[in-house]
């Protein structure tokens, strides 16, 4: 039967590390977290499920803990390079389907790809990015880069959307951008279809290349 719940490892639990791990308990998934500070270890031990205080760049002690067992891992280790990219090669070869490894500079980004990251993360990079978008574009409430050039932006509908169906706007053949969701107070339309028409104050989530979503925000 397939599983829905995760059970997560986090590694490393500075300001990122620690929002990891207590968004994931929120949502009911099973997170070991792991520090070399015993003081963080013991004030986040009441929130996840097990806090364990090791050093990860030890692989006996990421053997000893089943570091292999976890189906996703984050690597939340900042300042200390060679740690980051040490525990992400460990964790893959112990057998991690998923580690994501979080990364201050593009260059070591590329490293831990290299030595087997499945994905990296710039918390510092996105953010700003993401700041930028929300302030030099009115309608924009969020804006999450997916890979390299294509992102998700969450939209205002616009006073000339109002009445017109998604059929009517044709924003693919329009934009080349696809409304994957609509949000509407707090309801969520997770699968659009043609008919559907947009209301005042709807969200239109929309996926694309940058560009051209761009070029939609502008229309
Ligand atoms: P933030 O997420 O707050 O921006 P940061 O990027 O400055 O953090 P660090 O503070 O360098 O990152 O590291 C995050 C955490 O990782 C720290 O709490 C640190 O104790 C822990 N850490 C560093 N090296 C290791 C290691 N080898 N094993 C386990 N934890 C480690």
């Amino acid at each position: 039967m397939p599983r829905n719940r995760k059970d997560f490892l986090v590694i490393g639990l500075g300001r990122f590390g620690e929002s990891v791990a207590r968004g994931l308990v929120e949502r009911g998934h099973e997170v070991l977290a792991i520090d070399l500070d015993e003081n963080i270890v013991r004030e986040l031990s009441p929130i996840v499920t097990h806090a364990i205080q090791a050093d990860a760049t030890d692989e006996s002690a990421l053997e000893s803990i089943g570091a292999g067992n976890f189906d996703v891992a984050i690597v939340a280790i900042g300042d200390d390079v060679h740690a980051n990219t040490l525990v992400t090669l460990m964790l893959k070869e112990l057998g991690v389907p998923c580690v994501i490894s979080k990364s201050k500079s593009k260059v070591h980004g590329k490293i831990l790809k290299k030595v087997g990251a499945d994905r990296v993360v710039f918390p510092e990079w996105d953010m700003g990015s993401r700041l930028a978008n929300s302030l030099l574009t009115s309608n924009v409430q969020d804006y999450l880069e997916l890979a390299p050039n294509y992102s998700i932006m969450e939209i205002k509908a616009k006073n000339k959307w109002v009445g017109q169906t998604l059929a009517e706007l044709n924003f693919r053949a329009r934009f080349g951008v696809n409304v994957v969701a609509i949000m509407r107070n707090s309801d969520i339309n997770p699968s659009p279809i043609a008919e559907d028409e947009i209301s005042e104050g709807d969200i239109l989530v929309v996926i694309g290349h940058n560009d051209d979503l761009e070029k939609m925000e502008e229309k």
